[in-house]
């Protein structure tokens, strides 16, 4: 049984230090450093951090104090209004979880210490019956997730203190107000009582709901409940409770406070908390803080309220005062998006000295911070508290839009605005937007608030679960729900676009959208969502799941059926020429950003392409070359794959040759066409790789259409097809493999490279040719293929009375290849890491079986990401390092690319740096980020490191 904390119930523990002096000024406060208090006796480790009156911790301190408390500490020491309250270190989660489930020993008399201080600044006392002090308990881990984890507010109430709190207010139905809050929240989180899976309505919203419809006959705000409603749905509430948790809600203040401290403890294992973890690789074994604060109320009447506010727009950029709030409201009802709140900029009208403060205030947040900022405030009767800052979450467009301006506006130098852009998210900005003409054909139906950038397309569905599904039999999902919640986070990674009917800008569904980099548009609320028939109805039409609809989240605009699509101002302005796209902000922006990564990158990006197109569009996109060019994937169109077949199905030398000299030509073109679009850059030309059964036709009725094209007998074909499978063709006659036992393919692909080499020279344009040899383990495999690649040159040249330039190197992409580098690298002038291959053949997993267990490797946290995609820096990384260290051993100057999945991956992109690559090759689409990715690990990692 997990041990839990002694309790006590009554709750006036004396104040162990007398807390000196009132707040601090604004000078002496910024100067002070972080200092750590020894509450909890000499020599013991402190796990209760006070903010208020006396701050013991500081902004930098988040792995201890978690972002929330770290920051409010720091707001404090910058003399921002901050009610009062203690930080629960993050090192109490990691005790909890290392211990069973039981606390340090201390901590205990340290909250209690962080209780009497409260009651000591506020004047208030815990469980009294004349001015009871009420607390929130919030998590706060290191970085922030959006309510992902737990959060109760009011804590503190029971049936007397609830009296007491009328009569001292003088205000009985804020009073009730706060206790069915409080109920509520305390009910969900602490014990329990959520929604069912056969259930779509939270179980006391259903309470609400139904009291409403009884007493008023209709769906009311809930600011016009009455006191004598509210102690109704109380009563109903506990009720509720006693029913499903199977006990009676907590009366004592401290058995409500510990229960709480538990709750958000336990919140960090929750399977919500645990699939944004893993989404944004945040290690378990950060844990999270849990902040206790003294209330402040934003729902004493029409002159409080509460709401969220970012110092500039996080979905364009544009620096405005954006936000929004609520009157009579506490915080919770402001992102929970159950009432669609105002613009801040109402609040000039609605409580202009209020609004005033809150300018102060954002100017001094994004003076101090240096970045853009989320906050959340609550005015009580006018005046303004600061319950949170953080660094705002961004879409790609504001990351890039903030990075530029502040560095205009001196607020950061250039490598500081290099770092705000999110590697990871920069793909958004190359994302498409509705074609202009279709767009103008199609019919709005209705409007929302623009919370994801961005145009999305597809099938609608209203749950999570089935819109999982959808997206797995590779539908185009648009999740549509009334509002979202945490549950819905898997139904939000699988579609394209989001679309709620209520909620604001700072609502689940907007913030976690924005994050995701997914369109999304919020609070349409002409959108009438019916779970139980499953139909969405709009502007008089029924749309049925499975039905299409588009959303532009860049504007908040929804339209019924299938738009198409057109690409971003980037891709049109780099990729198409268009004049208009580059003359926008978002095209200048870009292209000043990438400057600034072409100035602090040590690494260059080449790409991975195999046509012409493919490769003048990386080059666009600032690709200094290619990586890799997969020739087998140039024999798959038109009738190229017959030739291909009839070199397969040669029995004899001749036979093959006779094949191959069909071949040659083709690969010629292509190869003369890759080197015109790379003006100079060089190309590494792959020679052939795949297991050659992939080429030929594998049931009856095409293998007799095969042989009667090429003349040959069916039953020769279906011979050869049994001949070359394979058990795991992954691993079986290909790479070098081919070319060894068919010198003769080697030699055409050769020269093919020299001859196209040749003819594009000649229009004076410069050619840089590297032939790479794949799937190499022993350096006489490269030796043998290297004698052939330089017999073609030789040829070519003599034929063609040129003089061509061209290395030789190889993949290491077989464990052996890289633990034998210094011998391979004797002949090789250069590596290229093939690190899909190696991922394979290092795990011994299969790159095209591992679906089927890897999702649940990553669920159990074996491995921390699908290796594939990011590199396993401790494992196959290992090799890799051997490899460079051992090349470059033999060869100093010996050329280190990478040209597997990992070469676009931001994280692997750190990891090639470290280990001193020259380059990292990616798929055209993925240059860009691999340029951000790579800038950034060079300004914030060594060589070496
Ligand atoms: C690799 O193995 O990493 C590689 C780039 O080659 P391919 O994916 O074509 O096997
Ligand atoms: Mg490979």
């Amino acid at each position: 049984m997990a041990k839990k904390l002694a309790r006590k119930t009554t709750s006036h523990p004396s104040t162990p230090r007398a807390r000196a002096g009132g707040p601090r000024s604004k000078k002496t406060a910024a100067a002070t450093k972080p200092v750590a208090r020894k509450a909890a006796g000499k020599g013991q480790r402190q796990y209760v951090y006070f903010f208020g009156r006396q701050t013991d911790g500081g902004g930098s301190m988040k792995p201890l104090l978690g972002g929330k408390g770290a920051n409010l500490a720091e707001m404090c020491r910058i003399g921002l209004p901050v009610p009062p309250g203690f930080t629960i270190t993050t090192e109490v989660c990691t005790y909890y979880y290392a211990s069973k489930r039981t606390y340090p020993p201390t901590l205990r008399s340290e909250m209690e210490s962080g209780i009497a201080a409260l009651e000591q600044q506020t004047g208030k006392q815990f469980g009294d019956l004349k001015n009871p002090l009420l607390v929130s308990v919030r998590s706060g881990a290191r970085d922030s997730m959006p309510g992902m984890m737990d959060t109760i507010l009011n804590l503190g109430l029971n049936d007397q203190t609830v009296e007491a709190l009328a009569t001292k207010t003088g205000n009985p139905r804020f009073a009730w107000d706060c206790y069915r809050r409080f109920v509520q929240m305390y009910g969900d989180v602490v014990l329990g009582v959520q929604k069912r899976p056969d259930e779509d309505h939270d179980p006391f919203e259903a309470v609400i709901h139904g009291l409403k419809h009884e007493r008023h006959h209709q769906d009311i705000e809930d600011t016009r409940l009455s006191v004598d409603d509210l102690k109704e749905l109380v009563r109903r509430f506990k009720a509720l409770v006693k029913d499903r948790a199977g006990k009676q809600f907590p009366s004592s203040p401290w058995d409500q406070l510990l229960g709480a401290v538990g709750a958000v403890f336990g919140s960090w294992m929750n399977d919500r908390a645990m699939v944004y973890r893993r989404k944004y690789n945040i290690p378990t074994e950060w844990g999270t803080a849990v902040n206790v604060q003294a209330m402040v109320y934003g729902n004493t009447g029409e002159n409080s309220g509460s709401g969220v506010a970012f110092t500039r727009n996080p979905a364009n950029g544009v620096k405005e005062f954006y936000g929004e709030f609520l009157l009579n409201a506490q915080g919770e009802d402001v992102v929970a998006g159950v009432r669609t709140p105002e613009p801040v900029a109402e609040l000039k009208k609605a409580m202009p000295r209020a609004y005033a403060e809150l300018e102060r205030i954002r100017q001094t947040l994004e003076k101090h911070f240096k970045d853009v900022q989320d906050f959340e405030f609550t005015i009580e009767d006018g005046v303004v508290y600061m319950l949170q800052t953080r660094n705002g979450k961004r879409t790609a467009m504001a990351a890039l839009k903030f990075s530029v301006d502040m560095y205009n506006e001196k607020l950061i130098d250039w490598k500081t605005a290099v770092m705000r852009n999110p590697a990871d998210q920069l793909e958004q900005l190359l994302a498409p937007v509705f074609d202009l003409a279709e767009v103008a054909k199609a019919k709005a139906i209705a409007s929302g608030l623009p919370a994801g950038p961005g145009a999305a397309s597809g099938k609608i569905y209203l749950n999570a679960e089935r819109a999982v599904a959808a997206a797995d039999k590779g539908e185009k999902v648009l999740l549509v729900r009334v509002e979202t919640s945490p549950e819905d986070l898997r139904g939000m990674i699988a579609a394209e676009g989001i679309l709620t009917a209520r909620g604001g800008v700072s609502s689940h569904a907007a913030l976690v959208a924005r994050q995701m980099g997914k369109v999304c548009v919020c609070g349409a609320a002409a959108v009438e969502v019916d779970y139980q028939a499953r139909t969405v109805t709009v502007d008089g039409r029924t749309f049925k799941e499975g039905d299409w609809m588009s959303i532009d989240g860049t504007i908040g605009k929804v339209y019924a059926g299938q738009v198409k699509t057109a690409p971003s101002e980037i891709v049109a302005g780099l990729i198409e020429g268009n004049e208009a796209a580059k003359k926008t902000e978002k095209f200048k922006n870009f292209h000043q950003l990438m400057k600034w990564c072409a100035d602090a990158t040590r690494m260059s990006v080449r790409t991975n392409a195999d046509t012409p197109e493919q490769a003048a569009n990386a080059v666009a996109f600032g690709a200094v070359g290619i990586g890799l060019t997969r020739t087998e994937h140039m024999f798959f169109e038109g009738d190229r794959i017959d030739a291909m077949r009839e070199m397969i199905l040669a029995e004899t030398l001749e036979e093959r040759k006779a094949a191959l000299a069909k071949l040659l030509p083709y690969q010629r073109d292509d190869f003369a066409g890759i080197f015109r679009a790379l003006k100079g850059y060089p190309a590494t030309i792959r020679f052939l790789d795949p297991p050659l059964h992939e080429f030929l036709p594998h049931t009856k009725e095409q293998q007799e259409e095969l042989a009667g094209k090429i003349r040959i007998p069916a039953a020769r074909i279906h011979q050869r097809v049994q001949g070359l499978h394979e058990f795991n063709p992954m691993l079986g006659f290909r790479g070098c493999r081919l070319g060894i036992g068919y010198p003769e393919i080697s030699a055409m692909q050769a020269r093919a490279v020299f001859e196209a080499a040749a003819i594009v020279q000649k229009e004076g344009i410069k050619v840089r040719p590297e032939i790479m040899i794949p799937l190499v383990a022993f350096k006489k495999e490269l030796d043998l293929q290297i004698e052939v690649v330089h017999q073609a040159a030789r040829e070519v040249q003599n034929e063609q009375k040129v003089k061509l330039t061209y290395m030789v190197g190889t993949m290491i992409e077989i464990p052996r290849g890289a633990l034998t580098a210094d011998e391979i690298a004797q002949s090789a002038e250069f590596f290229s890491f093939g690190t899909n291959d190696l991922t394979q053949t290092a795990l011994g997993m299969s790159r095209d079986d591992s679906g089927s267990f890897l999702p649940h490797y990553e669920e159990l946290e074996i491995v921390k990401k699908n290796p594939f995609a990011t590199i396993d820096a401790s494992g196959v990384g290992q090799l890799v390092a051997i490899a460079v260290t051992k090349g470059r051993a033999t060869r100093p100057n010996l050329k280190l690319g990478i040209c597997g999945e990992h070469g676009g991956d931001p994280s692997s992109i750190h990891f090639f740096e470290k280990v001193g690559l020259d380059y990292v090759s990616c798929s055209p689409y993925r240059v860009p980020v691999a340029r951000l990715a790579a800038a950034q690990a060079a300004l914030s990692v060594k060589v070496g490191d």
